[in-house]
């Protein structure tokens, strides 16, 4: 049985999310941290519930996503999974955080790359992963059938959807994901974003103002 536990970081409030279960594994999404505080309130969540990181996990690599990556990595040992298309968005971050008066240090260690249709296993628990560009060229979705909750990122938030004017963008294609990979989820489903609070597949279908 998988507990996501959520986490909002950084200027542009974006949510972390630690995932672990009975086994006392977890994988981290979207480290986020950005600030001292906030990489030790995560430190302090995953040391104080004893528990072991054992994936460190990207949707996709816009730099609110990523800023915590490398403190992840140098604190936990995790190599980066991610999609291959996100590399260029990956090696953009700093550059971005530089304009937007967010320096960081990126990650620089070994990636890993995960497809449509990967399964990540977490003990008796597993992920699969959903291919949901759009909003980035490689943006991935993290899916527990079993428990029927997706890990969603930036692609569907509460009455609302990923922007698509930064590189890589694509209005069509995110509404393609959003009917194709997502709204063929089970109504019941959870959607845990990358902003704002969750939602379910059933609520998005009848209130999306974008997908009527
Ligand atoms: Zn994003
Ligand atoms: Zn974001």
């Amino acid at each position: 049985m998988l507990t996501a536990t959520s986490f909002t970081f950084n200027p542009l409030q974006e949510n972390t999310y630690v995932v672990h279960n009975e086994t006392g594994e977890c994988c981290i999404i979207d480290p986020g941290c950005y600030f001292g505080n906030e990489r030790n309130e995560l430190k302090e969540y995953i040391q104080t519930s004893g528990l072991t990181p054992k994936y460190l996990l990207n949707t996709h690599c816009h730099l609110d996503h990523v800023f915590g990556n490398k403190f992840i990595h140098d604190t936990w040992g995790l190599t980066l999974h991610l999609h291959e298309k996100e590399i260029p968005v990956l090696d953009q971050g700093p550059a971005f955080g530089l304009s937007w008066g967010l320096p960081f240090d990126n990650y620089k260690g070994d990636l890993i790359f995960l497809r449509e249709g990967d399964t990540i296993p977490l003990g008796n628990d597993a992920f699969r992963v959903l291919f949901t560009p759009g909003h980035s060229p490689g943006h991935i979705a993290f899916y527990c059938q079993a428990q029927q909750f997706v890990l969603g990122g930036d692609v569907l938030f509460l009455e609302g959807i990923g922007r698509t004017d930064l590189p890589g963008g694509n209005f069509d294609t995110l509404i393609a994901s959003i009917r194709n990979q997502l709204f063929i989820l089970p109504e019941d489903t959870v959607v845990f974003p990358g902003h704002g609070p969750q939602t379910t597949i059933g609520y998005e279908k009848k209130h999306n103002p974008f997908l009527k």
